[in-house]
């Protein structure tokens, strides 16, 4: 079997339209690609999620993608019923029996009821189909199971016994219920069928089949589903979500156990993927999953180029990097600067409902030109204590911001513009229809995107969740970076530092750009030019933390001992990027944990941190890709530049002119220091003279 790239998983419905605003017993489509799930698709109507699914597959094998796509209803009925109802026991058949006699129309109505009342008369005494919404509709459907017997078929398939589903295909209404979803989900797979490419397990080889129908049951993940169920969450949409999550993480070693280990019966009654598989369902939908790791090659540069030009190797990071965090939930106290691990849609529109924007008199607007005089009802609506009664035509109402308009009341006129008596308001026009007021949701609407997945989250990030209902996130475990220094020359500061000997620079500021960055810093020391000493540190480090960033011994000098150990890993790739300041840095994954080997010259470990690092650290701590931010500015410098590399220059902003630190020296701390950004130099030649536009980027763009 091959694997399949996509999962689609359905939650159909046998309903009427549904309303416009995304809620529940409306049809939703969960779509995952490689253990990450989309948003769900959220239809009105059948034939509305229909023609999506086509399209979906038609643009998937356009792709070159293979999809599963499951569906929340039994593809089959216990054995025996079909031949009741053909003559065959092809289950294919049956549905193209049931296509043909189903109606489904515009708004959701249709004549599942006559359709299974025809089936039921098709059995010698009681049918085995029941349940009605009236009891005295369709006399050939019984309104309860009592005195159905059940033995020519039985009421449940073997796959519902092994699944633990509670609802029988025969069972019309009455929750929990899926014998309607049967008849007016099949007509729509026996359509979706006849697509070039379409199978449908397990009734057809579905081993290459560029898409396979497949039924599923959301049951299967229900406590997933629980969990994430949270704060009035739509419950079909997370049930969709979780299961196409869980389905696409599963290996092809687990997934075709499941779609061939079948007994004979599946053959005509169909079988639910993935029963008697709940537990690992379970644990593959739910957000401690741990992250696929990365590729091997996620920093390897394109061979042959000397010196890979700075934007070549960030789109390189950009491509391979996936995050490398697990998930967890937090209520919004704790998830300042923390990263959404999915998106996140408003619970409630804001404002919720119509409000004013004024203290004033609220009435309703139509014409208002010229002098004007309203009575006022008694009694006054303010925030958070609406005013329950009706304001009549041609009244007024005291009303002060933030109120919620009273019934009859679409237009607040300011307190300021009026004269009162208390008894009633006087006032002159033009007042516009609905001035003063805010709209329900004229901010954001209920059920609408609050934030994307990958954001960081902002101190205003936090208001506008709250304001839209939302008081827990799904959010990133901290990425964790160890730094290590490297070298025989240093020693800590504090200590007596003898001939030859340096202290620590670059340790103390790693350590605390990670602090800035949001991450969790984990101090792994000094180490001596030891490569026994180094690797045991390397090991601990890639146990500890999620990323190691080292500084020392990069290049492939005697004593580059970081570059020699991963060159002896096999994980060795040695970054020679055109950008000054910079040496070679060494890249590479220890035992799976990427390292970043920064130059042992603290201004280039700084500029290599924040240009190549960061950026890189933020995807894999599940940021979205992020540029630092700069502006152009006159410089107060003159500076010739050769081509072929780009130029970072320690710089800061004096009356609105870019001024570089008076050495480019590489050693020159005090540089850093003195500094409040970059210059950024563009790879090609340049002359500069003052005045002339420069690029600046402040560190704060940088996440510092
Ligand atoms: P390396 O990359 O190991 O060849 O080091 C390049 C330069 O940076 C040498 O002059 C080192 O002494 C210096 N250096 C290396 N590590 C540090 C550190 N942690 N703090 C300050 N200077 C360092
Ligand atoms: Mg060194």
């Amino acid at each position: 079997m091959r694997r399949f790239d996509t999962v689609l998983i359905a939650d159909w419905s046998a309903g009427k339209r549904a309303p416009a605003k995304p809620s529940k017993d409306a049809i939703w489509l969960g779509v995952a690609r490689e253990g990450v799930a989309y948003d769900p698709v959220y239809c009105r109507s059948r034939a509305e999620a229909e023609a999506w699914i086509a399209g979906f597959f038609r643009e998937e094998m356009a792709a070159g993608r293979r999809v599963l796509a499951g569906f929340d209803f039994p593809f089959g009925y216990p054995s025996g019923f079909a031949r009741r109802i053909t003559g065959s026991d092809d289950p294919l058949t049956l549905w193209s029996w049931i296509a043909e006699r189903i109606e489904d129309r515009e708004d959701g109505s249709n004549n599942r009821y006559d359709v299974a009342q025809a089936m039921n008369a098709l059995f010698d005494g009681l049918g085995p189909f029941w349940g009605k919404p009236k009891e005295d509709g369709w006399p050939g459907i019984p309104y309860r199971k009592s005195g159905i017997a059940y033995e020519e078929v039985s009421e449940r398939r073997a796959c519902d016994l092994v699944a633990g589903a509670s609802s029988s295909c025969f069972q019309l209404a009455f929750p929990p219920t899926v014998g309607g979803q049967i008849l007016m989900g099949l007509p729509t797979l026996w359509r979706l069928r006849q697509m070039d490419g379409v199978a449908v397990w397990p009734f057809e080889d579905c081993a290459d089949a560029p898409v396979a129908l497949a039924e599923i049951w959301p049951g299967l993940v229900e406590p997933a589903v629980k969990a994430a169920t949270v704060d009035g969450a739509i419950r079909d949409r997370e049930q969709v979500r979780l299961l196409s999550r869980a389905v696409s993480r599963l290996s092809l070693d687990e997934l075709v156990p499941m779609m061939t280990d079948l007994p004979d019966a599946a053959r005509e009654e169909a079988w639910i993927l993935g029963a008697g598989h709940k537990d690992r369902l379970v644990e593959l939908a739910g957000d401690a999953l741990a992250p696929p790791p990365l590729r091997n090659d996620c920093f390897a540069l394109p061979a042959g180029v000397d010196w890979t030009p700075v934007d070549d190797a960030l789109a390189l990071l950009r491509t391979r990097l996936t995050p490398v965090t697990g998930v967890e939930k937090l209520g919004l106290g704790d998830a300042l600067g923390r990263v959404l691990a999915e998106p996140v849609h408003a619970r409630r529109s804001n404002p919720p409902q119509p409000n004013t924007a004024v203290d004033g008199y609220g009435f309703a607007g139509g014409k208002v030109e010229g002098a004007h005089r309203l009575p006022l009802v008694k009694g006054r609506a303010a925030a958070g204590v609406p005013f329950e009664g009706i304001v009549p035509e041609g009244h007024a109402i005291r009303i002060l911001t933030g109120a919620a308009l009273p019934e009859g009341v679409d237009t607040v006129i300011l307190e300021e513009d009026v004269a009162t008596d208390g008894q009633a308001i006087a006032f002159r026009g033009p007042l516009k229809q609905g001035a003063n007021t805010r709209k329900a949701g004229e901010d954001v609407r209920e059920g609408d995107l609050a934030l994307p997945a990958g954001r960081v989250l902002t101190p205003a990030d936090l208001a506008l969740l709250s304001a839209v209902g939302v008081a827990k996130v799904a959010v990133r475990k901290r990425l964790r970076v160890a730094v290590i220094s490297t070298g025989d020359e240093l020693v800590e500061p504090g200590q007596d530092a003898g001939p030859g000997q340096i202290f620590d620079a670059n340790r103390p500021m790693l350590l605390s750009m990670m602090a800035r960055f949001g991450f969790e810093a984990v101090d792994m020391g000094r180490v001596a030019d030891d490569r026994a000493v180094l690797r045991s540190t390397m090991d601990a480090a890639a146990d500890r933390a999620d990323v190691i960033l080292t500084s020392g011994g990069a290049s492939a000098g005697d004593e580059d001992h970081m570059s020699a150990l991963l060159r002896e890993a096999g994980a060795m790739q040695e970054w020679r990027i055109a950008v000054k300041p910079g040496r070679p840095l060494a890249l590479g994954l220890w035992d799976g944990t990427p390292v970043f080997g920064l130059p042992g010259n603290p201004v280039a470990a700084m500029v290599c941190t924040l240009v190549f690092a960061r950026p890189a650290m933020a995807l894999l701590s599940g940021q979205d890709w992020s540029a630092p931010q700069g502006f152009d500015l006159p410089a107060a410098f003159e500076k010739r530049k050769k081509p072929g590399r780009r130029e970072y220059l320690r710089a800061r902003v004096r009356e609105g002119r870019a001024e570089v630190f008076k050495s480019e020296g590489s050693g020159r701390i005090s540089g850093l220091s003195w500094a409040e950004g970059l210059v950024e130099i563009g790879d090609g030649a340049r002359h500069i003279r003052p005045g002339d536009p420069v690029r600046f980027i402040p560190f704060g763009s940088f996440g510092l």
